[in-house]
């Protein structure tokens, strides 16, 4: 495995997959984890902290079959707790355990990227979505006679509704070619005018031209940042050094998998959009960043860019030019925080995913202390329709100061529920309305988190908020990556902010002091309003200590503070009731005897 991989450090967390998934029941023991230390001239204290930070891996046997039942927001919201009930009842396991016969290993994880078919889980790489009684009892069986498989993740199962292309009303920009092209074909993507944004801007434009191009378009990061991507790229510094364009596809925010869905369904327009980057800041090499649950967007993904490599389009002189440039990729191994970009960057580099302190920022000093830029699928997704039509083209739908489309991703408690893509500045009561058809069951809307679990909470007065990067910040939440998870009348909001804190302790890489401490301290608040033990004056308490880690190193602990205040913005009074344990609600204490049994 060492010899296929490499054997420098930054190829360690391909090497630790690989042997997990020989391993027979996906264990990583302490006398490999040695083995790889030695063979890899590290220290063994560095090869077993790099495993202890992943929650992917796992330094005790598991099974055959390791099942992850997702508990992230919108598998709380639609039932999550009740699938590991069914898990239970069928296997005898709680999360944690392993069948006597050594077939199946429960575990409870955090999003899965699928959360339009929510609730869901995994087994092994493959995703199950729509879960009920009966679909658990047959998928359990089917794998009964099944041989351990590590490949592309299974597709029935979420295929489903999860793009909502038939729906009409759109403005389909990005998701266009989904649909028409075959995934899985180079020749099919060049057939609807593939590449041809490269092409064009080979044979047209300078580097600068195409820097300027991105920044008349108007086109700000679609990771959450909002920053705009030309004046990104023109950071970088000029000169024949070497220079990464790293491309952040760790799509952990819960609600969120709009780029699961351009990387599985569009994979060219992706590696297309790096291109153009590469060429216009001077850099030759790429990576792509995926997170380790998405197998079958890295597999896709590996295909197209060994396609474009047999065809020319990848590696030296592309297309008749002097321009080289080729794309890598690198598995994340299940850690939220790695979505940061530093963190990320360190990832790469076979080191635990921390986030680092700044400056140097990626510009300067990014993957391997090269100057690096660092941007999301769906923003390189965006740039060869910019460089094929121009900018004024893309500016003309959206607002003057976020211009362009947006992907929204639907969840929860609605009729249909999928990813849509439409102008920026799209409202929340449109895109529940038209596009999620309304509240299931002829419920009515409580609230929705927009933007994820760092995202803040919108009650029915913000309904006809518009929905893009300025005008959330200046109504007080974020847009983020365009989570739309939706609440009806029986969610809990103390229930649903216990899910988010929890999930945020869970999260916290433990590096910087207020994040490490805060993010205990605000789930253990949680839990007692949860239990009915908490008294009125924790919920200043609760603000208070969110405030504090306003002072934590990276986003993710500056990230709370956003769903509490406005969770309590709105439901005050429903906390303060929570603190009678004879008015304790039972979808609290569902959650508490579900989640951490044995977990
Ligand atoms: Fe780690 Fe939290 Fe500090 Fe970020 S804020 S570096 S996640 S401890």
């Amino acid at each position: 495995v060492i010899n296929n991989r490499g054997k420098a450090r930054e190829h360690l967390m391909a090497i630790l997959r690989d042997l997990e998934n020989l391993s027979g029941n996906q264990q990583l023991s302490p006398e490999t984890l040695n083995a790889v230390a030695e063979a890899m001239n590290l220290p063994q204290s560095t090869v077993a902290g790099f495993v202890g930070f992943y929650t992917m891996f796992s330094t005790r046997p598991r099974a055959k079959f390791l099942i992850r039942v997702c508990k992230s927001g919108p598998c709380h919201v639609m039932g999550a707790r009740t699938i590991f009930d069914y898990v239970e009842k069928h296997l005898g396991i709680s999360p944690g355990q392993t069948t006597a016969d050594g077939l199946f290993h429960l575990e409870a994880c955090e999003c899965l990227g699928i959360c339009s078919v929510a609730p869901a889980m995994m087994i092994n790489y493959d995703l199950h979505g729509n879960l009920t009684e009966e679909r658990i009892a047959t998928i359990l069986d089917g794998y009964r006679s099944r041989e351990p498989f590590f490949g592309e993740a299974c597709g029935p199962e979420v295929e489903g509704r999860v793009c909502m292309l038939d729906e009409p009303g759109q403005t389909q920009r990005l998701t266009e070619k989904i649909g028409s092209i075959d995934p899985l074909s180079v020749d099919s993507y060049l057939e609807k005018g593939g590449y041809a944004a490269i092409k064009k801007a080979l044979a047209e434009y300078q580097p600068d031209d195409v820097i300027a191009i991105v920044k008349d378009s108007g086109l700000r990061g679609r990771g959450g940042a909002g920053f705009p991507a030309g004046v990104k790229w023109s950071f970088l510094p000029k000169g024949d050094m070497q220079k990464y364009v790293i491309c952040n596809a760790d799509e952990g925010e819960p609600g969120t998998y709009k780029d699961r869905i351009l990387m599985e369904e569009n994979p060219h327009g992706l590696l297309e959009g790096m291109m153009l980057c590469g060429y216009a800041t001077g850099a030759t090499v790429g990576y792509i960043y995926i997170r380790g649950e998405y197998r079958r967007s890295i597999e896709r993904l590996q295909r197209a860019i060994d396609q474009a490599r047999e065809k020319g389009i990848l590696g030296d002189n592309i297309f008749g030019s002097s321009f080289r440039f080729d794309i890598f990729i690198k598995e994340g191994g299940g850690a939220y925080v790695c979505g940061e970009e530093s963190s990320l960057m360190n990832s790469m580099e076979g080191k635990r995913g921390y986030p680092r302190f700044r400056p140097p920022f990626p510009a300067g000093a990014g993957f391997l202390a090269k100057p690096s830029n660092v941007n999301n699928v769906e923003t390189y997704a965006s740039v060869p329709m910019i460089i094929e039509k121009g900018a004024a083209w893309y500016k003309s739908v959206g607002l003057e100061t976020c211009t362009g489309t947006k992907l929204y991703c639907l969840s929860g408690k609605l009729n249909r529920t999928g990813l849509v893509e439409m102008p920026m500045g799209t409202t929340l009561r449109e895109i529940i309305e038209t596009f999620g058809k309304g509240i299931k069951n002829g419920k009515t809307f409580k609230f929705a988190q927009v933007g994820g679990s760092a995202g803040g909470i919108l009650g029915p007065e913000l309904m006809d908020l518009p929905l893009d990067i300025d005008s959330t910040i200046k109504a007080g939440v974020t847009l983020g990556s365009g989570v739309v998870l939706v609440c009806d009348e029986d969610t809990c909001p103390v229930d649903f902010l216990l899910d988010v804190l929890n999930f945020f302790e869970h999260e916290s890489c433990g590096q910087c002091v207020p994040c490490r401490v805060g993010t205990r301290q605000l789930h253990h608040l949680a839990r007692k309003f949860a239990t009915g033990t908490a008294v009125p004056g924790d919920l200043d308490l609760m603000v208070e200590k969110a405030k504090l880690m306003k002072n934590s190193l990276c986003a993710l602990g500056q990230s709370p503070i956003l769903p509490i205040t406005t969770m309590l913005k709105y439901f005050r009074e429903d906390f303060l009731r929570h603190c009678d344990p004879s008015l304790c609600c039972p979808e609290c204490a569902n959650s508490l005897a579900h989640y951490y049994r044995g977990h």
